[in-house]
């Protein structure tokens, strides 16, 4: 009971590190912007609002307030980084924000999501005139000069424009319409704003015709898994792997999951994917099993996507899994992020404590990034804290990262938590790590994640095989 207290009282004391990382979490430390996630929180909500202003008006749309979406982007700002150098790139990028920003109202949201992109939220909007017109007005404010380190600099923008019409779906989609018609306006010379339209169609990766493809490719085994080290910290031996996907796509080449795990999560098509990985993965182990001395650890990290983990027969699923391919559940850890059991927490819990009740490990995954309550951490039953990359990247140059990522490491392990920092590249960073007491790491520094055959190769040459 003495632990119990003396955990709650860290956390009060700690409270100030929480809305570090909250603030840190959704904001663009360049610009102060709120970032991309904190945007698609607000398109969300905004969007959902609107649904419900549609639903008490008897489902006539024409009356509700509707949701205007403007995604913005420089016209060849490549120019003035590679010409006048970052500083007076950065620099432009922030007074640009200025420029924008007393154009807009107070309740609009405008964010910035990383490079010369930036993203507007235009809540309640009367019509799609009064959105047009301020997107117009943005390409015309941006027409007088910038002042920059003693640099008289012009720029041009060029705007797409979307709509959100209610009862249709999801934030990513209009993103990416909005982002198709910006490019729309880049091909006809940028400097002007596009409205999206249907008759644009769609971007190289077609949806509809992707998820054609995807369904297709499970059958006929396009996807891959890949395969990267684990390492321990203080001696650099393997302890295991994580799982990550890969399309091997006929026409597009090696796909990343960047590039097809929100579509399948959004099509449902995430439910046979998942269900193959796990599979393949459980399978695969055994043969990576033969390769190694049964006392040598050999943990199997496995993602699980929230659609994934909120299905009810889960768990029922993967008993079935681990008996077929008879895997040791102590050999399994499953990563889940906070965004899963934000929603729903009791039935988080529920699937939670079953999951573990089978002997199988939990990671909360991308810790830092996005939603990170430290709360939540005290409150599920989760075993293992990976410190996402973003964090890791800071390290060395950043006082405030290294701040954290101390902090964060320490508070898991009073937690009893183990800890793995993702993203690790330099030696810097792993020294750094290792005097902060981090547990595992993972990232490029060791190896890019690898095929099975590389995978095996590398436990044939022992635990330590990076001939350091
Ligand atoms: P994640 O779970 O955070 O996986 C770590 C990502 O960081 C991987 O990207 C990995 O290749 C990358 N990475 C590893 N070391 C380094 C490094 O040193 N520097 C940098 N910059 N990156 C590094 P990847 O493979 O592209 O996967 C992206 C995300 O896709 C994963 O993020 C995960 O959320 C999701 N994902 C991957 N495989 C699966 C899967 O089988 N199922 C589900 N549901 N999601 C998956
Ligand atoms: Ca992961
Ligand atoms: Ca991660």
């Amino acid at each position: 009971m003495l632990e119990v207290g003396l955990m709650l009282e860290d956390f009060t004391e700690r409270k100030g590190l929480e809305e570090q990382l909250a603030y840190q979490a959704f904001h663009d430390p360049l610009t102060g912007l709120p970032n991309r996630a904190l945007f698609l929180d607000r398109l969300e909500h905004a969007m959902s609002l609107s649904r419900q202003n549609a639903e008490r008006n008897g489902g006539v749309t024409g009356e509700a307030a509707r949701v205007a979406l403007l995604f913005m982007d420089l016209d060849d700002f490549k120019r003035v980084n590679d010409s006048l150098g970052h500083a007076v790139g950065d620099e432009l990028l922030v007074q640009v924000a200025g420029r924008v920003e007393t154009s807009l109202r107070p309740g609009d949201t405008f964010a910035r999501f990383g490079g010369d992109e930036f993203a507007i939220l235009l809540d309640e909007v009367e019509d799609a005139g009064a959105a047009a017109g301020l997107s117009e007005r943005l390409v015309e404010i941006l027409h007088a000069p910038f002042m920059v380190g003693g640099h008289e600099v012009f720029v041009t923008t060029s705007i797409g424009v979307v709509f959100s019409e209610l009862g249709e779906g999801w934030s990513e989609e209009l993103l990416r319409r909005a982002d198709i018609a910006m490019y729309q306006g880049k091909r006809g010379g940028g400097d002007r704003c596009v409205i999206f339209s249907r008759e644009m169609g769609s971007s190289d990766l077609g949806h509809l015709q992707l998820e054609g493809d995807f369904r297709r490719a499970i059958e006929s085994g396009e996807f891959k898994v890949y395969y990267q080290p684990r390492v321990l910290i203080e001696t650099e031996e393997i302890d295991g792997f994580e799982a990550l996907v890969r399309w091997e796509h006929p026409e597009h080449g090696l796909l990343d999951p960047a590039e097809f795990i929100s579509l399948a999560e959004e099509s449902g098509l995430i439910i046979p994917l998942g269900r193959w990985i796990l599979w393949e993965v459980c399978h695969q182990v055994s043969l990576l099993r033969r390769q190694i001395p049964p006392e040598q650890p050999l943990n199997m990290c496995v993602n699980l996507s929230a659609r994934q983990f909120r299905r009810p027969g889960l768990v029922e699923e993967i008993t079935a899994i681990l008996s077929e391919t008879g895997l040791d559940p102590g050999d399994l850890t499953l990563e889940i992020t906070e965004s899963v059991v934000i929603q729903k927490e009791a039935t988080a819990e529920i699937t939670l404590a079953a999951l573990k009740s089978l002997g199988i490990t939990i990671a909360m995954d991308d810790f830092g990034n996005g939603y990170s309550s430290l709360a939540y951490l005290r409150r599920f039953p989760v075993d293992v804290l990976k410190i996402d990359c973003s964090m890791v990247e800071g390290m060395n140059e950043n006082a405030e990262d290294s701040a954290i990522v101390r902090a964060v490491t320490s508070l898991a392990h009073d937690l009893g938590l183990t800890v793995v920092a993702e993203g690790v590249e330099t030696i810097g960073q792993l020294e750094e790590l290792r005097s902060l007491g981090c547990d595992f790491g993972q990232g490029y520094y060791w190896r890019r994640p690898c095929p099975i055959e590389e995978a095996l190769k590398l436990l044939a040459d022992g635990t330590r095989p990076w001939n350091r």
